[in-house]
Formats: structure tokens, sequence, C-alpha cells
């Protein structure tokens, strides 16, 4: 395939990572990818995240043919170069003409048609499901979909399992597509609720507690709207939550869309906080979205975390996350934390007087310099995506007061080992922020070190 030149350099700036970088970028754009689902609802992320990625041919077959248009049109403002074929009727998909994978997002007897094509196999109920890669394209993972109950009505716990879901698959296809890592060969049993994930034994998609909630009491602060606040915010919208604030000081640039999911073509150099209330508000009309166009800083800090119930990590900095920490350990405020750097994650809940916080974890502030941002270090696209959901997800449980948080677990992702573990982490009685004799006693000191992106 010969690309035109326009279009190589729109992907060049996508550049991510010297494992993907040019030539895997190109690669990406020479893939085709089959995803078949009942509704566009079901896969939305998944869709959101392939486009992003550089995915250049998606073949969308979809029972439900509403909101095609609407679709189409915000797939291809995320990515102009995707060569999109949204279809309503499930063909027999034999004769699949090169594509390199499928994503089968319901039970399909058309599915054992397709042959010698990888296939991923997802299940979502409401906190939880099943997802696996057969590389061979044989059609083991159909067996997962006898563990579903029907019907299934919308509810925060099915959003946060269809973006866990769609990420996680996208991540795989990627994998797939560049021949990178290990798949999921073996199926995943995920719960969201407790968050636990382990190798599938039998399990059935678990009842949802948390049904019918009202989340018009909750506020909730997104400290950045880049890579791990999009899919924090999206989620969260998703699932009815009506007050959201948004801090964040950039504008939307191009190298931004292999990731972050509420911004666009058509809206770059417009503020991101500016951006992402546009795309909340078509998801969600009522969504009241207060804007915070302003460097987070030790000076305004405070002022801003008051007035909200929730706080979520979404900055790309360590001083930065270390302010933040300080900033709802002396304010109370819970605060769902995450990070993501190349093919990893990590994420922990930060309850103030409970559990331990992001300094018991990692009391050294590293030096500038020390450790590479995510510019330069660059970052797997859908990586921060898996890590959003899960902070949107710990936030919905804090408000429910419900599940398992991952306060006093730490939950590190390696995307490329498709492997989630949730060590212990205690508190740290001597921790400078919420030990016994706290140094930090206000927002006063030096978080300045500025290594990150300029
Ligand atoms: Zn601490």
């Amino acid at each position: 395939m010969i690309l035109p030149k326009e279009q190589i350099k729109r992907y060049m700036r996508h550049i991510i990572m010297p494992e993907i970088s040019g030539a895997g970028q190109k690669k990406l754009l020479e893939s085709k990818g089959l995803v078949v689902a009942d509704s566009a609802e079901d896969v939305l992320p998944l869709l959101f995240y392939l486009t992003a990625s550089g995915i250049g041919h998606l073949q969308v077959i979809l029972k439900e043919k509403e909101g095609f248009s609407e679709l189409k049109a915000s797939l291809l403002d995320l990515n102009p170069d995707l060569k999109l074929e949204l279809e309503g009727d499930i063909p027999v998909l034999r004769n699949t003409e090169n594509v390199n994978f499928a994503v089968f997002a319901a039970d399909y007897e058309e599915s054992k048609n397709l042959k010698g094509v990888p296939k991923i196999f997802s299940l979502v109920g409401p906190w939880g499901g099943f997802l696996t890669t057969n590389m061979d394209g044989s059609n083991d993972g159909l067996s997962l979909f006898g563990k579903a109950k029907e019907p299934r009505e919308c509810s925060a716990g099915l959003v946060m399992s269809r973006f866990f879901a769609g990420t996680l698959a996208a991540i795989e296809a990627i994998k797939i597509c560049l021949n990178l890592g290990k798949t999921l060969e073996d199926p995943l049993h995920y719960n969201l609720l407790d968050m636990e994930f382990k190798r599938a034994n039998g399990e059935t998609l678990p009842e949802d507690p948390l049904k019918g909630m009202d989340f018009s009491d909750l506020k909730v602060l997104i400290v950045g709207s880049g890579g791990l606040g999009s899919p924090a915010a999206f989620a969260l919208a998703q699932a009815g939550v009506k007050n959201i604030g948004l801090v964040d000081s950039d504008i939307v640039e191009i190298s931004n869309l292999n990731r972050q999911i509420l911004h666009s073509t058509s809206r770059t150099g417009m503020p991101k906080v500016e951006s992402a209330e546009m795309f909340l508000k078509k998801i969600s009309p009522d969504i009241e979205i207060e804007k915070y166009y302003v460097q987070f800083n030790n000076k305004n800090a405070l002022d801003i975390i008051k007035d909200y119930d929730i706080v979520i990590d979404g900055v790309d900095n360590l001083p930065t996350r270390y302010l933040l920490n300080d900033a709802c350990v002396l304010a109370g405020k819970p605060l769902a934390e995450a990070a993501v750097l190349r093919f990893e994650g990590i994420a922990m809940t930060i309850l103030p007087g409970e559990g331990p916080c992001y300094r018991c974890a990692f009391p050294k502030m590293p030096q500038a310099g020390a450790v590479p941002s995510c510019t330069e270090a660059g970052v797997l696209g859908p990586a921060p995506g898996v890590m959003g959901t899960l902070e949107a997800a710990e936030t919905v449980k804090i408000f429910a007061g419900s599940g398992k948080l991952l306060s006093g677990r730490l939950l590190i992702f390696d995307a490329l080992e498709a492997k989630i573990i949730t060590p212990a982490l205690s508190k740290n009685e001597r921790c400078p922020i919420c030990g016994k004799n706290p140094a930090i006693k206000d927002l006063s000191g030096n978080y300045d070190f500025v290594c990150e992106n300029n």
C-alpha cells in the first residue's frame, strides 16, 4: 500500500514508542479489523480506541442500526484516515478478505465461518465479564457466551465493563497486528466490583448491586483531560454522572489523538476542557461541566477540589501527581489514582485517614529527568484507556459504598504480558503527609520540577 504523503505526515506525528514507531504505525494503517456486535453501545469504547490507534480499515457489523451516521462522523473526526464500513446485517463471513483480527461482542454462529483469523471474544455484564483471544482463529471463546444473562439494562456497571473490555480488546488487536507481546489465550475473568482478575474457571456474571443508582448528588473532579481523563469522563458521563469538573491548561494537538478520545481532528487548537465539554454534552445533553482552563498548582489546588466529592487523577507528570495526592489528603477527599507509561499502568484508590496514600507507596519524588514523561517514552494508545476506566469504576464504587476498592492494594497492569495483579499496599507510619508525624502540613512546599512536554 502506498500512503498519501499527507497521511504519512499525520501519522508520523503519532509516533508513540520505539516498539511501534513509524514502521509499526504503518502496519496498523494497513491492518483491517472486523467488529461484530448487537449495538454500537456495546462496542463504543472499542471502536473509539481502534480508531484512535490508527487501525486503517474497520468493518463494523451491528444488528441495531441506530445512530450509525453520528457514530461514523465521530470516528472519522477522531481519525480522518480510517476506512470505515458500517453494516447492518451479519453476512455469512466466509471470504472476509484480508482481515487481521475479528472481535465478537456477542455469540454469533457466523463466527465459525471465519477461518484462520485471530478472534477476540468478549462477553460483558454489569461490573464483570470474560475476554479471550484465539490466535489460531478457533471458536473456543464461544463457550464463554453460555454465561450471559439476558436482558441487560444499561447501568453504570455495564458501562464500566464495556469500557474495560473495549480498551483491553483494542490492546489485543494492536498486539495481533504488530505481533507484539502475549495475547489473552487463557480466558480472562474480570470483576471490577471487587477488582479481581483471573483465569476464567466456570464463573457466571455477577448480579448488579448498583442497578438504578442515582448520581444526581455526585460531583467528580477530573484533573487532566488527556489519556486518563478521557476514558474516565466518557465512562462517567455514560454511566449517568451529571456533575463533572475538568482541569486542563492544554490545547488539543494532533499527537494527542492516538489515545485522548474526547478530542478530535476538527477540534485541534481548542482548549481541551472545551473540546471535552462538547464531546460529553453529545453523549449526555444535560451534563454540567465546570471547566478550569488553568494549570493545577499549589496555589489553586485546595480551592478547586473543595467543591467536589471525589477526585480523579488524570495528570501526565509526577510533580502534579504528588501535589494532587497531598491536596486530597489535606482536604480529606477520596482520590482515584492512576498512571501509565509505555505498556504499563498502575492504579490505587486513596481514602485519606483510612488507607495508604501515593507517598506511602512512592515516598520520594524522583529527581527531574530521572523519569521519562509520556511524551518522551511513549504510551500504547488504549493502555490509559484501561487505567482511566478503572478510575471511573472506583469513583462509582466510592460513591455507592460498594465493592472492594483499590485502597490498600496497588493494581499493576502489563499490557504486553496481558497481566493484571493487585498486591497489597500498606500505610507507611512515617509517610510525610499521612503518617503519625507528618512533615507536610500545607501545600507551600516545592512542586515545581518540570521535565514534561515542552
Ligand atoms: Zn501516606
